[in-house]
């Protein structure tokens, strides 16, 4: 007898990417999860469910073995760390890079710390630019943000940002431009460790049936 398996998305638009990969794998909610406020769905399959989340509390629901698996973009894992779980499959979907940002050259906002001063860095990611600055060689204090980064150096509350970048729409409509690539991102499928251990067949032919979708989409 097969055993439940519970999969957490990460809502927005990873979500959006992920559920024709997940159907291509013949994984179908039963009800529509855009047009619902519910946060757990059953599935076409009766021991397959689904709950949808926010990107951090994915990686927690799977590190602690509350979900068996998840998609969760590589920001997370980077950020949050990857210990409980395995990184099985690279989806190619929610592509985008994790970047410095500062303003654009010339604008009245530009900053140019004065020698020795240490630099500011606005970010939700506070592990990701501890780690990059260090890296560096620069001096830099870490203001954590919940989101809006782009405002921080427009207020002067810092003289760098660390987001996400896709097209670079919004860096641009806010007065600033991307500097320095820090990584690519991309969503990836994790399992928790036990939950592989245990239900080793069960999601060894998921993974199998995803990995195919990802590779015909
Ligand atoms: P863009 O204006 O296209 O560069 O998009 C940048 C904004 O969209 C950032 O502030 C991010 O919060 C969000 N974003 C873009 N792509 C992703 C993604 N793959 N995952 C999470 N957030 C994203």
């Amino acid at each position: 007898m097969s055993k439940q398996l519970t999969i957490a998305l990460t809502k927005g638009r990873i979500l959006k990417e992920t559920l024709p990969l997940l159907a291509a794998a013949d994984i179908v909610p039963l009800e529509d999860i855009n047009k619902s406020r519910k946060l757990i769905f059953s599935t076409n399959h009766a021991d397959i469910r689904l709950l949808v989340q926010r990107g951090a509390d994915v990686t927690t629901y799977v590190k602690h073995g509350a979900a068996d698996m998840g998609v969760s973009g590589k920001d997370m894992l980077l950020e949050y760390g990857s210990e409980g779980l395995y990184e099985l499959l690279d989806l190619k979907i929610a592509q985008c890079k994790l970047m410095t940002a500062v303003p654009v050259a010339g604008s009245a906002v530009e900053c140019r710390p004065g020698v020795g001063r240490r630099l500011r860095i606005a970010t939700k990611f506070v592990n990701v630019a501890k780690r990059y600055y260090a890296q560096q060689g620069i001096q830099a204090d870490i203001i954590k943000l919940y989101g809006g980064m782009e405002l921080a150096p427009l207020m002067d509350l810092a003289d760098e940002i660390v987001d996400i970048v896709d097209t670079g729409n919004t860096l641009k409509a806010n007065g600033l431009v991307a500097k320095d690539e820090i990584a690519d991102v991309s969503s990836r499928l994790i399992v928790n460790k036990a939950s592989l251990k245990m239900k080793h067949q069960q999601i060894q032919l998921l993974v199998d049936q995803i990995a195919k979708a990802v590779c015909s989409v």
